[in-house]
């Protein structure tokens, strides 16, 4: 079973060409990152338990191209979620593009040698690994702070795919009435973000 904060649709990554993104927000993380975004999520929301197969039939209905795993800690549910894109792989016919941050470093998950951790890691095409530093955060659209890499394990997708850009968030009202926002948002972003959120 998967543990969630929630799910939502993603065009962060290449131009869209194929399709959106299925940007998965795992709960939980056992990092405490000044400044971090989810945090308010990891501690006040209830989880969302969700199904590796449940997961897979919605990438069956052919409207997402590739997957996001942001978090909450990804890492922390590496099995669960090496087996979501495997399951993917097997009723689509093709295993999805992964994009995955995470707070650990990719030789943090090379030296522990987890067998679980080592499975995710070779389903992933583009990594963006270390924890958020909020004194290192210069408003780039795809990192946190600037300590974070962008690491290309494939050439799924290419750095050029991933220009330097400004920040951009969507926030987005599903027919349910709950909201999602994607994209790393600036500092008064996310002020007005967790500000409509405990409003709404
Ligand atoms: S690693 Fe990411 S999710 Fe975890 S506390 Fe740091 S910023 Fe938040």
């Amino acid at each position: 079973m998967l543990y969630l904060n929630n799910l939502g649709s993603s065009e962060l990554g290449p131009p869209d060409r194929k399709g959106k993104n299925l940007t998965v927000w795992v709960n939980g993380c056992a990092r405490n990152c000044k400044g971090c975004i989810s945090a308010e999520a990891n501690r006040m929301l209830p989880p969302i338990i969700m199904s590796h197969y449940l997961l897979s039939l919605i990438f069956k209905e052919g409207k997402y191209h590739g997957l996001i795993l942001s978090g909450g800690e990804p890492f922390l549910q590496a099995g669960e979620l090496a087996c979501t894109i495997e399951e993917i792989s097997l009723v689509t016919g093709k295993k999805p593009p992964v994009i995955c941050y995470t707070g650990n470093t990719l030789e943090e998950i090379r030296e522990r040698q987890d067998p679980e951790e080592l499975q995710l890691l070779s389903h992933i095409d583009l990594l963006i690994d270390g924890e958020y530093i909020e004194e290192l955060d210069r408003q780039e659209r795809y990192r946190g702070s600037t300590n974070q890499r962008l690491i290309f394990l494939t050439d799924g997708f290419r750095p050029e795919d991933f220009p330097p850009m400004k920040r951009s968030i969507s926030i987005k009202l599903h027919g349910d009435g709950h909201l999602t926002m994607t994209g790393i948002p600036s500092r008064g972003q996310a002020e007005t973000w967790n500000k409509i959120k405990k409003e709404w």
